[in-house]
């Protein structure tokens, strides 16, 4: 179970049993070399276009580079969009202290000037309020939303939730205006090596296979598809029962009458709990967010949690959709059964992606542990301050965390940055930073680095500092 502040409970299904049907690797076959066509050459290629491949394409592109960025859906956005799993959290720290500006920031005002973005007044960021209180703990957010004070005190904290459809449009607009190149539909399989060199990427697509050729390749599938076959230092360890090591299947809910799901809960709760019992008991998973758009009234979101120390194998994916979808059909069923306010719902959405949420990382020239969760002063090559994403009284004693550009930087192998998931972190400091707004700093650095690099005929482990410092804070980043 993963351990956060009090009054946090995390409800998910532990590693699952099922028949394995595959065979790993009994026998092989050679693979012959052949010839296929260069679509494309570039400075940057961005390869995934979730939370850390837009901010990476974004920042490349506005810093002058020749940028394509390469993803294997027909949207952006990544598990922020596709996993349904839209809450940006941890934008200031439990204090109220701004800490993540940049891309994140200005992805979220962008979409609150087209109603898909919604966040508590700056006002009460780090206080308590009654009336943002009891609107977010009736949501069911308080990991995201609540947190308790030195004095066990409820407080507010600057999280925001998106609107995952209009997030797909404005990243699309992001990218094009910032003058990178996209190119969906379109599956990396591996890096093109010269020596210890990344000169680009193999892509496979309905045209067939591909290549495209760069200076630097920035690796932001999530799952670390690009370092996956290379021969350098990694790690995937998980431990069993935390965040990271999880698969969610996530799904919509709309047309809900909460008002008549209020009425039953605040006359009689221990009725409603009963019914949450029975629906358990019949094979239900019924533990509801809300949803907080304006729009989006009558909406909740189920977030089925179910462990997994290994996210990328497809045999297990494909199990896991097939039964994911199964007891989501089966609960709504038995909500709509036996839930007041869930009689005239229906299923709204599915989760497009299976959610995944940790894997194989980088040990890059940095490699960030638990340690560095208690450290109290920031790294000479500072690129990101998170705010601390609930440890509990340790948030309280050191509320921020800082990255350094080292942790973006693989050893051994030069053209290549990591600014996803798959950053050099150990186990908990991933368990705790691999979040939406996290990536998206990884990819805000990441982005303006590789350009950097391109345009001065340099590593991307020898871009300066305080170049790189300079266009970060120029371009809205918060750094110490
Ligand atoms: C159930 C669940 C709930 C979560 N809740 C939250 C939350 O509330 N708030 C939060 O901030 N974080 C949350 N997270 C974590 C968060 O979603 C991820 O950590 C974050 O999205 C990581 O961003 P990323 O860019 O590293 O990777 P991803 O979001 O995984 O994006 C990777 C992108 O790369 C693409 N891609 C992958 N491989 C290839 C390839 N070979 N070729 C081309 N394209 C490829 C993918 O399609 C995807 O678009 C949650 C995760 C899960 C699973």
């Amino acid at each position: 179970m993963a351990k956060y502040g009090k009054g946090v409970v995390s409800v998910y299904d532990m590693p699952h049993e099922y028949e394995r049907k595959t065979l790993d690797g009994s026998k092989t076959i050679e693979e012959g070399a052949r010839e296929i066509p260069v679509v494309r050459e570039a400075d940057v290629i961005v390869v995934g276009g979730g939370p850390g491949g837009v901010a990476s394409a974004v920042h490349a592109a506005r810093s002058g580079a020749k940028t394509i960025l390469i993803e294997r859906y027909g949207h952006l956005g990544g598990m922020a969009t596709g996993g349904l799993v839209n809450i940006i959290p941890n934008l200031a720290n439990i204090y109220g202290e701004h800490c993540i500006g940049g891309f994140c920031q200005e992805l979220i005002e962008r979409l609150y000037a087209r109603d898909g973005a919604c966040f508590p007044p700056k006002e009460v960021w780090g206080k308590g309020n009654n009336e943002y209180v009891d609107k977010y703990l009736k949501a069911n957010m308080r990991h995201f939303y609540v947190r308790k004070d030195k004095n066990d005190e409820d407080v507010v904290l600057y999280t925001a939730v998106v609107d995952p459809e209009i997030a797909k449009d404005e990243l699309n607009t992001m990218v094009l205006e910032a003058g990178a190149e996209l190119m969906l539909h379109t599956w990396v399989t591996s890096p093109i090596m010269e020596g210890n060199r990344v000169k680009g990427v193999v892509v496979e697509t309905k045209a067939g296979r591909q290549a495209i050729l760069g200076k630097v390749v920035i690796d932001c599938t999530g799952d670390g598809d690009i370092i996956r076959d290379l021969d350098i230092e990694k790690i995937d360890y998980m431990r069993p029962g935390s965040r990271i090591a999880q698969f969610g299947w996530v799904f919509w809910i709309c047309g809900v009458d909460l008002d008549k799901y209020d009425e039953v809960n605040d006359a009689d709760p221990e009725k409603m709990k009963e019914i949450f019992g029975k629906i358990m008991e019949e094979g239900g998973r019924p533990f509801f967010s809300r949803g907080l758009l304006d729009h989006q009234k009558g909406v909740v979101w189920l977030h089925r949690l179910i462990g997994s120390l290994q996210q990328t194998d497809p045999e297990e994916m494909t199990y896991l959709d097939v039964e994911g979808r199964k007891t989501a059909v089966k609960t709504w069923e038995l909500m709509k059964k036996y839930m007041p306010g869930f009689e005239n719902s229906f299923i709204m959405l599915s989760c497009p992606q299976l959610g995944t949420s940790g894997g194989l990382r980088i040990i890059g020239e940095y490699y960030l542990d638990e340690n560095d969760l208690e450290r109290t002063e920031p790294f000479e090559d500072t690129i990101a301050v998170f705010a601390d994403n609930d440890r509990g009284d340790r948030s309280l004693v050191n509320p921020k965390a800082y990255v350094p550009y080292r942790a973006l930087l693989p050893k051994g192998v030069e053209g290549l940055l990591v600014a996803c998931r798959a950053f050099s972190s150990d186990h908990e400091f991933s368990e705790f930073f691999n979040l939406i707004p996290h990536c998206m700093c990884f990819g805000h650095a990441a982005g303006i680095a590789a350009a950097l690099a391109v345009q001065q005929g340099i590593e991307v482990r020898d871009v300066k500092y305080e170049e790189l410092r300079e266009k970060l804070l120029e371009s809205g980043a918060i750094l110490p």
